[in-house]
């Protein structure tokens, strides 16, 4: 029997999309797609989401890194926190399982600088059972053990919890570790798709 579910962040309670949010600040979707690659989808970047390097420290690093960004690299590092907005439809099933007696956890790659952001903008974020961020344990998704952390910390039998992720090779370890997963893209019926598993929603 299902009794927790646990919850990525990005692009499942929380939107992240980068390239529209981008689009603010500039109407050239190359250029873009070129600030995602050199920024967003860099080790720096992951150093970040690991939590062994500040905001700070790797804002002043892709500065040194590219100059000639200098001015978007200070206005992105500004104002990158406001695209994370709640996904409300799925916000909405976190307070349905919390009245049908489910406890609720997050596991998400996330900087932990950010999630204080959110955390205060946000009050649904403090209605789960437990969480794991990866930027305070300083262990990311796919890692093994930041799905093992949040077994031990809270206790949890692996087939009594569904992992939820909108990126398909983080479900893998959880699938490993004998938990239901689902994959959440933007046409997925969540709520069907957790009745599927037997959970009272
Ligand atoms: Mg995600």
């Amino acid at each position: 029997m299902i009794k927790n579910i646990i919850f990525d962040l990005g692009n499942v309670l929380l939107d992240f999309k980068p390239e529209k949010f981008l689009l603010k600040y500039s109407k050239d979707e190359n250029y873009i797609g070129d600030f995602i690659f050199k920024v967003i989808k860099s080790k720096i970047w992951l150093n970040l989401d690991r939590g062994i390097i500040s905001l700070e420290r790797a804002k002043d690093k892709f500065i040194q890194k590219f100059p000639e960004e200098r001015d978007f690299l200070v206005t992105f590092f500004e104002h990158w926190m406001e695209m994370l907005t709640p996904i409300e439809e799925n916000v909405k099933i976190l307070y349905d399982l919390k009245s049908n007696g489910y406890s609720i956890y997050i596991l998400s790659n996330f900087i932990e600088e950010a999630f204080h952001f959110v955390k205060n903008q946000y009050k649904f974020l403090s209605l789960f059972d437990g969480k794991i961020i990866s930027g305070k344990v300083r262990v990311i998704k796919p890692e093994i053990n930041i799905y093992q952390r949040l077994i031990d910390k809270y206790n949890l039998l692996p087939d009594e919890c569904v992992f939820i992720d909108d990126i398909q090779s983080f479900l893998t370890p959880a699938k490993k570790l004998n938990m239901k997963t689902i994959l959440f893209l933007p046409n997925t019926d969540l709520r069907s798709e957790l009745r599927d598993f037997g959970v009272n929603i």
